[in-house]
């Protein structure tokens, strides 16, 4: 029988990991699923593909895009706007794959809202000072910009409470052996194979 597939919302505050532990999850093919490539206008770093870790695009071409009804979620962050297309979402999950999207909060608060049967797991760091280390050692950012992200993590550390599951990010390895166990649980949850059971019982 055809599923739909899962919709994983991987989020948290800047700077805790999302990226790593995203890109973690897919070199090591921790379980089947598509990543939902987000677009954005800031620009590349160092090693960065377009239409692989992001789709780069200009801030037109983005308003082009919320004004078409493309994005599923969009926001501002730190002066650049990024967003979640919808089409390869809705497509892949009809299909049956599960779907990882990374998303900031505010992204994961409007996909909470348009597909509340989505698994939303919240990234979060052992503690602030980490968070901080980890934004000066990826020396990407100003120190300006570090502090504006750790401000903004100060307040999104507390949005937990939407989400189904909290995952501690104190070793890449560990948060990603959480993850695949959420996964494989969610595949199991009664509220998700009940239909089948309902099924064979009344074929029977
Ligand atoms: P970065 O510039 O470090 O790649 O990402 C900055 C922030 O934007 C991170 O918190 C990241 O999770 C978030 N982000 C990445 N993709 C998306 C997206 O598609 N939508 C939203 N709302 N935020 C995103």
């Amino acid at each position: 029988m055809a599923h739909k597939g899962l919709l994983l919302v991987l989020s948290g505050p800047s700077g805790v990991g999302k990226g790593t532990v995203k890109n973690a999850i897919v070199k090591n093919k921790v379980f089947p699923f598509e990543y939902s490539v987000s677009m954005t206008t800031r620009k590349p770093r160092p090693g960065e593909v377009d239409g692989k870790d992001y789709f780069f695009v200009s801030e037109q071409r983005f308003q082009e895009a919320i004004n078409q009804g493309e994005l599923l979620e969009y926001n501002e962050y730190v002066g650049h706007h990024y967003g979640t297309p919808v089409g390869p979402v809705k497509k892949m999950l009809a299909e049956g794959k599960d779907v990882l999207i990374e998303t900031d909060v505010n992204g994961a608060r409007t996909v909470r809202e348009k597909m509340p049967d989505g698994v939303f797991i919240f990234l979060t760091p052992p503690d602030l000072h980490t968070l901080h280390l980890r934004l000066e050692h990826r020396g990407t950012e100003s120190e300006d910009v570090i502090m504006g992200r750790i401000r903004e993590a100060r307040k999104e550390i507390l949005v937990m409470q939407d989400y189904d599951y909290a995952v501690v990010n104190d070793t890449v390895a560990n948060a990603v052996d959480h993850i695949k166990a959420i996964v494989d649980a969610e595949h199991v949850s009664v509220k998700r194979v009940i239909d089948d059971y309902r099924k064979m019982v009344e074929e029977e």
